[in-house]
Formats: structure tokens, C-alpha cells, sequence
């Protein structure tokens, strides 16, 4: 399914040019004039970006960043805030309160098109993918099965997530909390070593005999979803 973009902004005019932009660019778009209007529809349908004005009527732009990322389902999607202010604070302000990025209006449609492409491929770069894969590691995501080669692999709920979110970025560096953020959310308090218990399982999961292991293991650092030969350097 194309991935939906979620415009919440009270200028009319403004709204038919991005929707037009967002459906000329193959994204599907939805609309609100207001925060409150925004959160109800956003529970039918979680988008895979909002793009928020600041300048909202009734509740804030700010504010309504802020609820979004209280809840569990909105919590990732990304939001870039528009706004007509240009101010270093507020902009602090803005990607304090949670977004992920910021543009100032008036700003020309290719450059938002250009931002809306680049904060899409850095939270989802599998976005329409239904089976993730590595190397020889593959995981379905609607069959929830993951395979190394041929052979099945067993995971825990816990290892399923954390194995999903690296296959998303291989190749990246993610901190212990970093990892705990994204596969156990912000909320709980997990001490940082967990990380490394379920690590450990997920590896004895995945490696099998003679298997390379894909885990690398960056000292101080974190880990990473690598190719074997990175994955040997520790
Ligand atoms: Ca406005």
C-alpha cells in the first residue's frame, strides 16, 4: 500500500497544494484543520507521516506533537512541523517537543517533497516490504517467520523485535539505548544490560553451526546488523 501522508493544517489553500503535491509524488494524504480532528483520524488510520502546522486553532501544533508521542502507536511515525516562524528557539522548541524535522513557510513544494522523501527513508526504508532480508536471513512479516537459509528460526517476542528493527537498518550502529527505546519504548525502564542478554539469544537463534554470525558487537558502542566479515572484527 502507498504510504499515507497526514496534513494537519488549517490553511485551505496550503492543503490542496501539498495533497495535490503528495498524490502527484504517489503517496496517499489526509487532512485535518485542527489537532482534535487530527488525533481522532490519526486512531482510524496511523499514518506513515504527519506533516503539523505549528499555528493551529484550538490546540497547538507543539501540543499536538507532544500527544503523539505519549502514544505507543503514534509514537515513531514521523512528523515534520511547518511553520511560519523562523526563530532558532522555536525551531529547538519544535524538535524538542518530538519532530523530526521542520521547514519554514513559505517554502516551495519540491523542497517539501525533498524532506518528505528523505524523513520517509530514514524511519521506514522497508516501508512496503513484507519480508525483510539480509544476507541469508529473511523475515516474513505477515507469516511473523524468520529463516536463516533453509532452517527455521525460533525467536522470543522480544528478539523478534529487536531482530526486526535491525534488519529495517542494517548496517547501522545502534546504541543499547537506542535499542531499548525502539523495541521496548520509552516509557519502560529496562536497564541497558537487558540488551545484551536478548542479544545473545538472538544470536545463539540465529547462528547454527557452522552459520557466520551477522551480529557485530561495536565495543562501547552497540550493535549492528552487519555482513559476516564486519561481523568477525571483534
Ligand atoms: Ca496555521
Amino acid at each position: 500500500m502507498k504510504p499515507l501522508v497526514m496534513i494537519v493544517e488549517d490553511e485551505d489553500a496550503l492543503v490542496t497544494l501539498l495533497r495535490y503535491n503528495l498524490e502527484k509524488e504517489g503517496y496517499r494524504s489526509a487532512s485535518a484543520g485542527d489537532g482534535e480532528e487530527a488525533l481522532m483520524m490519526i486512531k482510524e488510520e496511523t499514518p506513515d507521516l504527519i506533516l503539523l502546522d505549528w499555528m493551529l486553532p484550538l490546540t497547538s501544533g507543539i501540543e499536538v506533537c507532544r500527544q503523539l508521542r505519549r502514544q505507543p502507536e503514534t509514537r515513531d511515525v514521523p512528523i515534520i512541523m511547518l511553520t511560519a516562524r523562523g526563530e532558532e528557539g522555536d525551531k529547538v522548541r519544535g524538535l524538542n517537543s518530538g519532530a523530526d524535522d521542520y521547514i519554514t513557510k513559505p517554502f516551495s513544494p519540491n523542497e517539501l517533497m525533498a524532506r518528505v522523501r528523505a524523513v520517509l527513508r530514514r524511519a521506514q526504508p522497508a516501508l512496503s516490504a513484507d519480508v525483510l532480508e539480509f544476507e541469508d536471513l529473511s523475515m516474513d512479516l505477515a507469516a511473523h517467520r524468520v529463516k536463516r537459509g533453509q532452517r527455521n528460526v525460533h525467536l522470543g517476542p522480544t528478539e523478534y523485535r529487536l531482530l526486526h528493527h535491525l534488519l529495517q537498518h542494517p548496517g547501522r550502529v545502534f546504541s543499547r539505548e537506542q535499542l531499548l527505546d525502539a523495541v521496548w519504548g520509552h516509557d519502560v525502564y529496562v536497564e541497558p544490560r537487558t540488551v545484551d542478554v536478548h542479544i545473545r539469544r538472538l544470536r545463539k537463534a540465529l547462528n547454527d553451526n557452522e552459520d557466520a554470525d551477522l551480529i557485530r558487537t561495536v565495543r562501547a558502542a552497540g550493535y549492528a546488523l552487519d555482513h559476516p566479515g564486519e561481523a568477525l572484527e571483534e
